[in-house]
């Protein structure tokens, strides 16, 4: 269905949650992170990210900042240092900026006792006045208990998203995530049955020894679970970045055509049962609201992966949480032991970050638009004659339309989407193996 150019799928491009991307971060403090803050226009609505690192199991292949779950003092330290942390982000925003959506990822916020999760989400709705706010969280099926099930229903959270991966019991084991059919059956019944109005399942193809065959069984599993929307990840073997994936027996990867193999398999199985498209690697029944925004050229890109909530500003809490402003880009302290003494001491602990500069917005649109909607208007950048050569040999092969100032990803062009974006990245040039292959 797609033709197979292995130069162009085999290097290594960042996925493109922000432009520029992390790996252009560099040190910055506690003043750079506060005029962020003081960069937002009175008024200008605002979303929040809330980051759990914990969880109560941890995966093997996991590239998170998550740490487990099994010591009350370390939680009990981190929940301290979150709610100082939401008290001092108030100070300086002040209660006038309108929440439209709080998400909670991690880690697990499930890993947290629910009464300690509800004493947060009161903090953050209360101090931010976020009651409109979407409601939004990522759950490990494995923690799931008749007390989050309560919670979520009784919260009035709508989008949860179950990191599923795969349902072969052999290829859990291999990557360090056992998880039974039945705890994610039940726990999707609990979710319907909580109110959730969309449900995310993330899988994720190219697993030491999967086979198509078993990819397929996977998708077939998930179609009958009927999750509204669908992450099919290409799992990225890192280990020299991500060192609990040395775990991780490796003798067995699929090679890269068997993984082109396997992404093709996934678009043609999930779209032949109805979901739509999203961008590269995301799919949605057609009456989700991403798949709304998507159809609408209302989706976007941040640090979640792609979304349909149209704010600019992104308030990141948690350690390694990263804001989004209007002029820059900070991330908090990675270490949560750092993060906790700055945050409670009433300090916001921004320690990496960049300022965007115009040229960073303007190719930053160009990105995310040819990733969200397939297509960019080149106008405002800088087109040197050697990327025009290079976007003619990709004409050429069909992968894209090219117009006098505009950009198109064919179909066929779809699965080099993110080779494509990276062709208008300004910084990419070195430490490729930093990244996963564009597949
Ligand atoms: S449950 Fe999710 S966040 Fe936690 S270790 Fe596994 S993959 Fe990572």
């Amino acid at each position: 269905m797609w033709p197979y150019y292995p130069e162009l799928i085999g290097k290594p491009v960042p996925r493109y949650t922000s432009y520029p991307t992390a790996a252009e971060f560099g040190s910055v403090d506690s003043y750079f992170h506060e005029a962020g803050f003081d960069s937002l226009s009175p008024n200008a609505p605002i979303s929040l990210y809330v980051h759990i690192p914990f969880c109560e199991k941890i995966c093997w292949y996991c590239g998170c900042n998550t740490g487990a779950a099994n010591r009350a003092h370390r939680l009990t330290s981190y929940l301290d240092a979150l709610h100082a942390e939401i008290e001092t982000a108030v100070d300086r925003l002040g209660k006038q900026h309108s929440v439209t959506q709080i998400a909670f990822g991690g880690g697990s916020p499930n890993a947290l006792d629910p009464i300690d999760f509800v004493r947060l989400l009161d903090h953050l709705l209360i101090a931010f006045t976020a009651f409109d706010a979407r409601l939004s969280i990522e759950l490990d099926p494995r923690s799931m208990c008749d007390g989050w099930e309560a919670l979520i229903g009784r919260a009035g959270i709508t989008h949860a998203s179950l990191g599923v991966q795969t349902f072969d019991p052999d290829l859990q084991a291999r990557i360090g995530r056992v998880q039974p059919v039945e705890s994610i059956k039940q726990a999707v019944a609990h979710l319907r049955r909580a109110g959730i109005q969309s449900l995310n399942f993330d899988l994720m193809y190219g697993l030491p020894g999967q086979s198509c065959d078993a990819l397929v069984s996977s998708i077939e599993q998930t179609i009958t679970l009927s999750p509204d929307r669908i992450a099919l990840f290409g799992y990225a073997h890192l280990p020299n970045v991500i060192k609990r994936q040395c775990q991780i027996d490796d003798s067995d990867m699929p090679d890269g055509a068997t993984r082109f193999e396997m992404a093709a398999i996934g678009f043609e199985r999930l779209t032949g049962a109805g979901y739509v498209p999203i961008g590269f690697d995301h799919f949605a029944r057609p009456g989700d609201s991403l798949a709304q925004a998507c159809e609408s050229g209302q989706m976007r890109r941040n640090f979640q992966g792609f979304t349909d909530d149209p704010c600019e500003t992104l308030i990141g809490l948690g350690a390694s949480a990263i804001s989004n402003f209007p002029d820059r880009i900070v991330q908090n302290a990675k270490n949560s032991g750092q993060y906790r003494i700055m945050a409670s001491a009433g300090m916001l602990s921004g320690e990496r970050g960049v300022l965007r500069t115009a040229e960073d917005n303007a190719r930053g649109r160009v990105i995310e638009s040819l990733l969200c909607g397939g297509q960019a208007n080149l106008s405002e950048i800088d087109v040197p004659t050697a990327m025009v050569t290079r976007l003619e040999q990709l004409s050429k092969l069909g992968l894209i339309e090219l117009g006098a100032s505009d950009i198109a990803i064919a179909s066929e062009g779809l699965p080099y989407s993110r080779a494509i974006a990276a062709l208008f990245d300004g910084y990419r040039a070195s430490s490729e193996e930093r990244f996963s292959s564009a597949v």
